[in-house]
């Protein structure tokens, strides 16, 4: 038998298959404007939804799958967390220009975040400086970490040797708590490392 429920084909032919139809339809065909999540069971815009290889809808909206997601990290041991973040840190270190394509994507496409971070960091600065602080002698080095960059082609920051903010130090936004240093230097040590600490 031919053709009964478009499965089936003539014993021995072969590539005459109809496709069989898929049982949830691709983005551009599903005419409406929202979707139920199958999570929160709220009707949102199709935007809030990702879609999979074949252009086909997740069933739970973006905000929920990355609720999950994030649930599902923090319910893992540490050492789990700790090889997870080692992964990473290995695929930036050898993909170093599909890291900078996506940190740039991520950047643009949440400014008010990134806003908000130099803001943050201009207010700690600002609460931070003494009334004795040299404005200009800071500004040298602000402007030595920009020519270093530009020299080396490695980018190069400001560095707070004792932190701002930390729960057991406050250090200064002056001039002799300021030095220069490689970005990746100053993103791995971060908040937790300063001379004679604790
Ligand atoms: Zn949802």
């Amino acid at each position: 038998m031919v053709g009964v429920n478009g499965y089936t084909v003539e014993c021995g032919v072969r590539g005459a298959l109809t496709p069989r139809p898929l049982t949830k339809q691709p983005v551009e065909e599903a005419a409406m404007a929202a979707k139920q999540c199958s999570k929160c069971g709220e009707d949102r815009p199709l935007s809030d939804f990702s879609t999979n290889g074949a252009g086909i809808l997740k069933s739970r909206c973006k905000p929920c799958r990355s609720a999950d997601q994030s649930a599902r990290y923090a319910r893992k041991p540490i050492e789990a967390k700790k090889a997870e973040m080692k992964r990473i840190s290995g695929w930036v270190k050898l993909n170093p220009e599909k890291y900078r394509q996506y940190a740039r994507a991520t950047r643009s496409a949440n400014p008010e975040h990134y806003k908000a971070k130099v803001n943050q960091r201009r207010r700690r600065n600002r609460l931070a400086t003494v009334a004795w602080a040299d404005k200009s002698a800071i500004a040298v080095i602000y402007r030595k970490a920009i020519a270093i960059s530009k020299a080396t082609g490695i980018r190069h920051e400001v560095d707070h040797i004792v932190p701002i903010i930390s729960d057991i130090v406050c250090g200064l936004h002056c001039e002799a708590n300021l030095r220069v240093l490689p970005l990746a230097e100053n993103r791995s040590k971060g908040n937790r490392v300063w001379p004679d600490m604790p």
